[in-house]
């Protein structure tokens, strides 16, 4: 097989709004001792050669047997500056955060995405009881630091279930993240993906209904031109059915109003904004900049639409209200906590990630 297959697999993935979003996602294969990872910042629906780095998987083990520091940031670029050494001789790019795992998992070919079908399940309040139900032989992770702690907890789970069953985990959901499935094929990881998604949609008690709806065109002109004034990319408006009975009153507005998964945090900013049916907009944005020390790129007027501060977020909101309505069938949805938001929000390899994308 080859990296022309896999260049394949990765642009159909993520083309389709169904799998990924913007820079999610990552996908890998191994040819004798060599990993073939994404690297950090490609968007998998174009990438191509250059979006991949070779890394030498018996210098990734020894990573394993090193000890790192307690402190965050410290362990963090400690584990960079490892990873960066694994390179293969001539490789300049930086390897996916995720590439520890994928470098993992004993399968040829891993692909991990974050469809918004599955992270119902995952951002769900029974996400692990119903990965159970529904997938059996799967590995479930709870809530964790993402990058070398989630790979470390993976790994030890993965040592500890062969040796009680023999077997590999070849299906590992992640809490508030996604998901990961390795397989001796792509087609292999292709069929998997199918039944996953046909299973979750089975179960679904509703769908989120996007149909378009008109709004008062003066006051979406009002509140645009009071955003634009906020920021130079574009200020988008968009209202429909199922952003209507989110935006009927604070307690409709609830099961949105804060990050799902890390994709969310970058891409929409930590949570949206909410204003009152007939509060200033301007106002309720500076207060959001003080309190948060940052700005919000979505913002909520109550009975009018949803505002994106450029075209990014939008995608994401979107989302966020897809994984809201789908979590319902699963006990109703459950964001990060506050410790794993500030966690994301000032993690460098995420700001890496946000800014490859907008340069
Ligand atoms: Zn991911």
């Amino acid at each position: 097989m080859s990296l022309q297959e896999l260049l394949e697999h990765s642009r159909r993935y993520g083309s389709d709004p169904a799998f990924v979003l913007l820079g999610g996602g990552n996908t890998s294969y191994k040819e004798g001792r060599t990993l073939f990872v994404k690297a950090s910042g490609h968007a998998l629906g174009t990438i191509g050669k250059e979006g991949f780095v070779r890394m030498d998987l018996d210098l990734l083990d020894q990573i394993w047997h090193k000890q790192y520091s307690q402190d965050d940031e410290e362990r963090e670029d400690e584990v960079l500056k490892d990873m960066m050494f694994c390179r293969l001789e001539g490789e300049t790019a930086r390897p996916s955060v995720e590439a520890l795992l994928h470098a993992l998992l004993p399968f040829p070919y891993v692909v991990h995405l974050h469809p918004a079908l599955v992270n119902g399940l995952t951002c769900a309040q029974e996400g692990e009881a119903s990965v159970h139900r529904l997938f059996g032989d799967a590995l479930w992770v709870e809530l964790v630091k993402p990058g070398f702690i989630l790979a470390n907890i993976v790994r030890e789970r993965l040592v500890e279930h062969q040796a009680k069953t023999g077997k590999v985990y070849s299906l590992i959901f992640l809490q508030n993240h996604g998901i990961f499935v390795g397989g001796q094929s792509l087609g292999e990881i292709e069929q998997v993906y199918a039944k996953v998604l046909g299973t979750i949609e089975a179960q679904l008690v509703r769908k989120p209904d996007f149909t378009d709806l008109g709004a008062d065109e003066v006051k979406v002109g009002q509140v645009m031109d009071v955003l634009q004034a906020f920021g130079k990319e574009k200020v988008l408006f968009r209202n429909t059915v199922e952003f209507k009975r989110i935006l009927a009153d604070r307690s409709s507005f609830a099961k949105v109003s804060s990050s799902f998964t890390p994709d969310h945090i970058v891409y929409a900013g930590f949570k949206p904004l909410w204003v009152d049916e007939g509060a200033e907009v301007k106002k309720a944005f500076v207060q959001f900049e003080r309190e948060h020390g940052s700005s919000p790129k979505i913002v909520c007027v109550q009975n009018l639409g949803v505002f994106s501060l450029g075209e990014k977020p939008l995608p994401l909101f979107f989302d966020t209200v897809a994984i809201s309505v789908y979590s319902e069938s699963f006990g109703g949805p459950r964001f990060m906590d506050e410790a794993m938001i500030n966690f994301i929000r000032n993690w460098e390899v995420e700001k890496y990630r946000s800014q490859v994308s907008t340069s």
